[in-house]
């Protein structure tokens, strides 16, 4: 029997009309390419993109187009968000961290007509221009007429000031009633092999993400939280920041392209941010200002950190010296990107400080809505003791079934399940913890090392920069670990101190058998270590010895 209930489209121009109506007033903070702050509110933003769908549709921008953006988090960036979708087009956000050649295998592959593009990225249109030109009618650099940077482009392909074409436009539109499972963006993930794959989301997907993630128990937005997303808007939908703050009516304050630690403490700051959400790599780069600095942070109460696994150090630091709470957050672009969240149960108040450090360091309970298992090497489910490690399966309304272009479903097990590529164990209060991706995994005599542990431990030698754990091939354990370590500028590192981290702390068979220090080490575009490189280059490390 059908319910009585109407069935309203859940559409994202629904969450920006929501906000301007509700949240007029909302502010959005930005610092453009131009430097400086500018100040708007939800109610222009709506009135922006109702203009900028004219300027789309003045374009030849129609019904499930795609169109890319090679941006920073900007206002301008946030008004393409929300009206390519809205009427009914695609909004593709590009990596431009990514090598050239990956990025003009993206516009291509995803068929991008019209780019929206920082001045800042020109000379990366230019490099990629004649491999695109097949593909890219438009290029509007995000600026007005006079920040127009001087680019040669292909005949074929126009150019536009962004600011131009919005000052020719009206705001006359309305924005159309689309059938709510619609595509209305596009990522494509930042894969260490092969090609990068895009996750097609749907209005539908987002607006359900947008509910989730604004739960107490998730980041938990409200009409008085002010939130900057230092996760780029270009990685992941900015985890789903965009919208959840427009659902909220929350302030939202984008930071432009300067993420360094002095940049984000002033802005914190001068824009009066509660919560801000990025990567650990981001947080580490801050916090070392502000101890450099003697900075404070006057406003922030929560620091969500995602994308890679939480350095103990991070909590710690931020808690003690700052009175700021640490969060952690799990999921991929595949799962719009949260999957889980970690906030403590009623039991873990009671908890001392080393157990809170211990529960904070794992990635939390799935989000209602999405439900989530491990398995082992066969298939068979493997139990919640905390102990278990199994490959992570997930499945939900804002799990992907398929990669862009591929057959429906064809990312799924027979049972509808997604595999993560994530090794973890389960606790009994349903608390996720990643010990591995599948391939970083370290197989010793059989037995499972986690290589997360292992770094997360190296960093809190306080002269280690950075470190990476990864397999070596050994003659009798088939694998060891091997610890690569960055040492702190103008520190020496000695490996005997470096391994007496691991005293009491992990199993004595866990220890890596060797410490290589090094200058640096290589980075994925989205600032993940890049294990495969490094696997290749150690993998004789222990055989030659
Ligand atoms: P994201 O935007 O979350 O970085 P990606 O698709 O680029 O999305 O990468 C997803 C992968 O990142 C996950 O499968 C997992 O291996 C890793 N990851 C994400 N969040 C965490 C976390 N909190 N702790 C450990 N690993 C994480």
């Amino acid at each position: 029997m059908q319910s009585s209930m109407q069935s309203h489209a859940l559409l994202i121009s629904s969450v920006l009309v929501h906000a301007a109506r509700h949240h007029a007033d909302g502010e959005i903070v930005s610092r453009s390419e131009e430097g400086a702050l500018h100040r708007s509110t939800w109610a222009a933003t709506e009135r922006r993109a109702r203009r900028l769908a004219r300027v789309l549709a003045g374009l030849g921008v129609g019904a499930g187009d795609r169109v890319g953006t090679l941006a920073w988090n900007t206002h301008r960036h946030l008004e393409i968000y929300y009206a390519a979708p809205g009427m009914g087009a695609i909004c593709h956000t590009i990596n431009p961290r990514l090598a050239a050649d990956d990025i003009a295998y993206i516009v291509n592959h995803a068929g991008d007509g019209v780019l929206f593009v920082d001045p800042g990225f020109a000379a990366l249109v230019e490099a990629i221009a004649p491999a695109i030109a097949g593909t890219v009618r438009a290029v509007v650099f995000l600026a007005d007429a006079a920040r127009l940077p001087a680019v040669s482009l292909p005949a074929g392909m126009a150019v536009h000031a962004y600011e131009g074409l919005m000052a020719a436009a009206d705001e006359d539109f309305a924005w159309p009633l689309l059938q709510e499972t619609a595509a209305s963006a596009l990522c494509y993930t930042s894969g260490t092999t092969g090609r990068p794959k895009g996750v097609l989301y749907s209005h539908r997907s987002t607006v359900l993400h947008g509910y989730a993630i604004n739960m107490a128990d998730v980041m938990g937005l409200s009409a008085r939280s002010r939130v900057l997303p230092v996760v780029p808007m270009f990685h992941v939908n900015a985890w789903g920041i965009p919208y959840a703050a427009a659902m909220a009516g929350a302030a939202l304050v984008l930071p432009g392209r300067q993420l360094d630690g002095p940049s984000l403490h002033a802005l914190m700051n001068e824009a009066r941010v509660t919560m801000a959400c990025g990567v650990p790599t981001v947080w580490l780069g801050l916090l070392a200002h502000l101890r450099a600095s003697g900075g404070r942070l006057e406003t922030v109460k929560t620091i969500m950190t995602g994308g890679s696994a939480c350095p103990p150090l991070l909590i710690e630091a931020f808690g003690a010296e700052f009175g700021i709470s640490m969060e952690q957050g799990w999921g991929m672009t595949e799962m719009s990107p949260v999957g889980t969240y970690n906030k403590p149960k009623p039991a873990h108040a009671a908890l001392d400080a080393a157990g809170a450090l211990r529960l904070g360091l794992k990635q939390g309970r799935i989000l209602c809505g999405l439900d989530m298992k491990i398995v082992d090497g066969e298939g068979r489910e493997l139990p919640w003791d905390g102990k278990a490690f199994g490959d992570l399966k997930v499945r939900g309304p804002w799990v992907t079934g398929a990669y862009y272009g591929d057959p429906a479903g064809s990312a799924l097990d027979a049972e509808g399940w997604f595999a993560t590529g994530d090794v973890a164990t389960i606790d009994p209060d349903g608390f996720m913890e990643i010990t591995d991706r599948s391939k970083d995994v370290i197989k010793s005599g059989g037995e499972w090392i986690s290589s997360i542990v292992l770094e997360n431990l190296a960093v809190s030698h306080p002269d280690v920069a950075e470190a990476a754990v990864v397999a070596a091939a050994h003659p009798k354990w088939d694998e060891r670990p091997v610890l690569l370590v960055v040492p702190r500028p103008g520190r020496a590192l000695d490996p005997a101190s470096v391994l007496a981290v691991y005293e009491g702390k992990v199993a004595r068979w866990w220890v890596p058998d060797a410490v290589v220090v090094l200058d640096e080490l290589p980075h994925t575009a989205t600032g993940k270590l890049q294990k495969n490189a490094l696997r290749a280059r150690f993998r004789e490390h222990l055989i030659h010895k």
